[in-house]
């Protein structure tokens, strides 16, 4: 009998090393890598740049606490500010932790306005985590079943519906915030068009309500773009990153600009962990990697090639719905639960999931090639087919 917390319906198998775009399993079997630990591997597997400075700090000091100064914290800050237009970051070790901190930020904005019980209004199929304040915003039944009592002060409306967000402005006044994914991952790949986030922008400044974007899965290069909402340049005025940041060792952070900026002082919020130096010198390569290896453009480029390769291999097939994303953030929605897929594909020497019960969610790793991009169409595209036939 296994000592872990039943918290997981594991795949039947484990891995020893990695290369690159692809994994190796205990018999020696190799897999594409097409879903990167959840968006997380960002450079791949094994990526010498990112093994060297981790070998590297670790042979000098891994963790020293926030009761010091840490200039690779303040280095990774400095650089993420200058990427986002962002004026401070606060640094965690994983996504809920950046959204609770920017949960705490919006609740403390507001009480600064004298607003006693401040209200994030959040949407239907978003996903911020599993902590208990993320798990409230999170707009999934399913895994709330259980927690309850949520933490209050959400209110909910459907996603990209900017009339329903209008109309609570008409008779909560007690709301601070607008918190969303501008394209949403565990909800199945939903993309906020850029005239719903513009109008988002207008309504949040209109009632200075912060606007919080959760970049935890779109962010860190994935959509093409350092961040996902510099596609429609609707600047948020807070930012929460994580998986990706790190290319693997945990790091999240939460950013702030203008009225959003400024609020915390010392004892209002923190983290033992958080950016501590071996975490920081990973974020740190890891975007020195993105830049230097211009990842972002390849992004965009073998995104498209596995969009437009599912979409000719699968055209006329009865079954799919929709194939679509931005850059390695791949969602194709079919019209049927297909989980059983995610096996299939594993026995096929491929890595993918599927989210949103019918959704197959792609998020390779952003040094994926031309030529394994075509490889993943046709390991994944048979299997659709059959699957669908049956
Ligand atoms: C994964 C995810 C989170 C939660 O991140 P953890 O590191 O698992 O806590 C939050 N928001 C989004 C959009 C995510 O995809």
């Amino acid at each position: 009998m296994s000592h872990l917390m039943n918290t997981y319906a594991r795949q039947p198998v484990a891995f020893t090393h990695g290369e690159g775009a692809w994994i190796y399993d205990e018999a020696g079997r190799r897999y594409l890598d097409a879903l990167s630990g959840i968006a997380v591997s960002t450079l791949g597997h094994n990526h010498p740049r990112l093994v060297r400075t981790i070998a590297e700090q670790a042979g000098r000091v891994l963790h020293t606490s926030n009761l010091y100064c840490i200039p690779l914290q303040e280095r990774l800050a400095d650089r993420l500010a200058a990427l986002s237009g962002m004026d401070e970051v606060f640094f965690c070790n994983s996504g809920c932790e950046a959204n609770e901190a920017a949960i705490k930020l919006a609740r403390f904005y507001g009480h600064r306005k004298g607003i006693e019980l401040p209200t994030v209004i959040v949407m239907e199929n978003a996903f911020h985590g599993r902590t208990l304040a993320t798990l409230s915003a999170t707009g999934n039944r399913k895994s709330q079943a259980g927690f309850e009592p949520l933490v209050s002060g959400f209110v909910r409306v459907p996603y990209k519906d900017i009339g329903a967000i209008r109309a609570i402005a008409e008779h909560n006044h007690g709301v601070v915030a607008v918190m969303l994914e501008m394209i949403q991952g565990e909800g199945g790949i939903n993309v906020a068009d850029e005239d719903f986030q513009r109008e988002l922008r207008e309504v949040c400044d209109q009632h200075e309500w912060l606007l919080i974007c959760d970049e935890v899965q779109c962010g860190v290069g994935r959509t093409g773009h350092w961040f996902g909402w510099q596609q429609s340049g609707v600047k948020p005025d807070v930012m929460t990153l994580a998986k990706g940041l790190g290319s693997g060792v945990p790091i999240g952070a939460c950013l702030a600009a203008g009225r959003a900026a400024g609020l915390f002082g010392p004892g209002n919020h923190g983290s033992t962990f958080g950016g501590n130096p071996l975490a920081c010198a990973a974020g740190l390569t890891t975007l020195e990697v993105i830049e230097s290896d211009g990842l972002m453009s390849n992004a965009l480029k073998v995104g498209e090639t596995i969009r437009s390769g599912l979409r000719e291999a699968l055209a006329g097939v009865d079954g799919v719905v929709d194939i679509r994303g931005r850059g390695l953030m791949i969602g194709v929605e079919l019209d049927r639960p297909c989980g059983a897929l995610v096996g299939k594909a594993l026995e096929a020497g491929l890595l993918i999931n599927v989210t949103a019960e019918r959704v197959i969610r792609l998020l390779p790793p952003l040094i994926l090639s031309e030529a394994e991009a075509q490889t993943l169409v046709g390991l994944l595209a048979p299997l659709v087919r059959d699957f669908l036939a049956q």
